[in-house]
């Protein structure tokens, strides 16, 4: 080891002695030191949240032990890969050569090997496929649109793995629109608007844009995005769309934008038929290293129709539940499990918020304040949106439940998670964990 390291190896103990295990785990896995140069320590981070999470609890905790230790006054410089370095550290030179950006926030189950090809999704699949195997040149742009949970985040993301696993030099970019807009009020609020442009115009080899349709009447988002459509497709780059409607039934969005979005090629997603759920279903439990009698996995595709994230919803709660009652699945097991579908009388409100309060190191009356410091807001949202999963709850049962808040309050913050999943590695962890926890504390009582 390093003395470097073991300088490290110091400062992690005074962390993980100020703060709980399981969020050292989930927290301080993703940031890696990397240089001590003139008094400045710089350690890199690979998740935007977790940079902004040190940066608000543990900034000057990390500072004061490297300060002591190296018994100087030392600076702590956060760099995480992406837009956001230029906002959070005050380091980082943008270099002129092109690097390499945002690779990992690909899901890595969203493969075209896992994903079932049906009626409903013939046609989108095969643009994809195309696409990935030849991008900026199949169908440029590509535009998927469809109902929720039918697909299109993962056959968007499809196409990413795949331009990476034929040439990993290339820069695939995967973002929703909704952090789109945020980085663009950003870099106007902190002028920085040449190198969001930089950063979009000269980075990015393929543009992925999930959930096209929040841009709805953001018009200043949409210009901006119109330019940065125009240089990518003027030099042949591959950009995909999603959307939950086709492009000449959004609203709100400019009609020469929309004009473009049919430049290339638009497909649509059904909800898929019967055979192809049964055969989503399997595939699932291949992934989980499960298998179910036929019957039950008929029971399912019979139970669950429309959204595939409920039919992957459905067969963890099965899971979940058969190991609280510590036996195999079964026929009957599965119908009283899904007969109101989400087990309401073992998971409850309070047990949830108890959860993620222990794990976050909160007290409740925390989460049920109005504060607003992302080390609050964020496990708040957690909270809700695990709320609004977990349980059978109403929107405004779980605002009430936080303080008395308002229901949309709570919409917000299961959109603002949904989305922020889709991106971040770190966050589906700490919802895989806390779910764990909370099933685990069902499993107790
Ligand atoms: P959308 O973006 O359309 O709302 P997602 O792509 O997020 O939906 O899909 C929801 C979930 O369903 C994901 O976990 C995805 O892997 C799964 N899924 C959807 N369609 C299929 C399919 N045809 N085969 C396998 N899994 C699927
Ligand atoms: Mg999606």
């Amino acid at each position: 080891m390093t003395d470097f390291e073991i300088l490290w190896g110091d400062v992690l103990s005074v962390v993980k002695s100020s703060t709980n295990e399981a969020i050292f785990q989930s927290f301080f896995s993703v940031v890696h030191p990397l240089l001590y140069k003139d008094n400045k320590f710089i350690i890199k981070v690979d998740s935007p949240l977790v940079a902004d999470w040190i940066k608000q609890k543990y900034f000057s905790v990390i500072e004061k032990s490297l300060s002591k230790s190296l018994k100087t006054n030392v600076q702590l410089v956060i760099q995480c890969e992406g837009i956001q370095e230029n906002i959070l550290a005050p380091i980082t030179k943008i270099s002129k050569k092109k690097k390499k950006i945002h690779v990992t926030n690909l899901n890595s189950n969203f493969l075209f090997n896992n994903f079932i090809v049906g009626n409903s999704n013939q046609m989108a699949h095969a643009a994809s496929y195309a696409s990935g195997q030849n991008p900026g040149h199949a169908y440029n742009p590509l535009f998927i649109y469809g109902g929720v949970g039918l697909g299109k985040t993962h056959l968007m993301q499809a196409i990413g793995h795949a331009v990476i696993a034929k040439n990993k030099d290339l820069n695939v970019l995967y973002i929703s629109s909704e952090k789109f807009l945020n980085q663009y009020i950003d870099a106007l609020q902190t002028k920085s608007i040449s190198k969001f442009r930089e950063y979009y115009r000269s980075n990015v080899d393929i543009l992925l844009v999930d959930d096209i349709q929040f841009l709805s009447k953001k018009e200043r988002t949409q210009e901006e995005f119109f330019h940065t459509f125009n240089a990518l497709h003027n030099e042949g780059k591959q950009i995909v769309m999603t959307s939950d409607k086709s492009p000449h039934e959004l609203k709100g969005i400019e009609s020469r934008l929309v004009n473009r979005f049919e430049w290339g090629m638009v497909v649509d997603i059904q909800s898929p038929d019967f055979e192809t759920r049964v055969a989503i279903i399997h595939k699932k439990l291949e992934q989980y290293g499960q298998k179910f009698d036929e019957d039950i996995c008929f029971y399912l595709a019979n139970k669950v129709r429309n959204d595939v994230r409920k039919i992957e919803g459905a067969i963890i709660k099965l899971l979940g539940y058969a190991s609280i009652q510590n036996e195999p699945v079964n026929l009957e097991m599965a119908k009283e499990c899904l007969k109101d579908y989400v087990s309401s009388h073992t998971v409850t409100l309070d047990l949830i918020q108890k959860s993620v309060g222990e794990f976050f190191d909160l007290r409740i009356t925390d989460l049920k304040s109005s504060r607003r410091p992302k080390s609050i807001s964020y496990p708040r949202q957690l909270a809700m949106y695990l709320c609004r999963n977990m349980t059978n709850s109403s929107l405004t049962e779980i605002a009430q439940s936080f303080g008395g808040k308002d229901h949309t309050t709570v919409l917000y913050a299961c959109r603002k998670i949904e989305s922020q999943k889709s991106e971040d590695e770190i966050i589906r962890q700490q919802l895989l964990t806390l779910e764990k926890n909370i099933i685990g504390s069902v499993k107790m009582m």
